[in-house]
């Protein structure tokens, strides 16, 4: 009788970890994009993961739906700064107020939205983009004997 099984070591990557560390749906190894969030210069993607090659863009014009998805976030983010700030101050007179928080609030999350509207396209909303964990792992090294 075996007492004891041998674990077998997961070396998969989860996926709220790879979402959270914007790496690529395929491996959750390769970056997608290539500088951080927050920064003096733009965000940049990758074409191509630098892991297991896979193309970002899958069509022209692909990331155009991910707008719908920074949409949402838009709206969220707004509603939720509104709703503090009433919470908060209990003003309901002045316009002035809400403009004056929701507007910086919209402002500094731009960068978050550009980059997880993007993630959020590629993680759940591609069909036929999945996680295929023999992509994850490292590149076999050539060793000339
Ligand atoms: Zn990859």
């Amino acid at each position: 009788m075996k007492l004891f099984t041998e674990k077998k070591e997961d070396h998969r990557i989860s996926q709220l970890y790879a979402l959270v560390n914007s790496k690529c749906p395929r491996c959750r190894r390769g970056d997608v994009f290539q500088n951080s969030m927050y920064g003096f210069r733009a965000q940049k993607m990758n074409e191509n993961c630098p892991h297991c090659n896979l193309k970002f863009e899958r069509e022209p014009g692909y990331f155009y739906v991910a707008m719908f998805v920074s949409y949402g976030f838009n709206v969220a983010q707004m509603i939720i700064a509104g709703l503090l700030t009433y919470f908060i101050t209990h003003n309901s007179e002045s316009p002035w107020l809400y403009m004056a928080v929701i507007f910086p609030v919209v402002v500094v999350l731009a960068p978050f939205n550009y980059r997880y509207s993007r993630l959020i396209l590629l993680y759940y909303l591609t069909p036929g983009l999945h996680y295929v964990p023999e992509m994850s792992r490292d590149k076999k090294v050539k060793t000339a004997i």
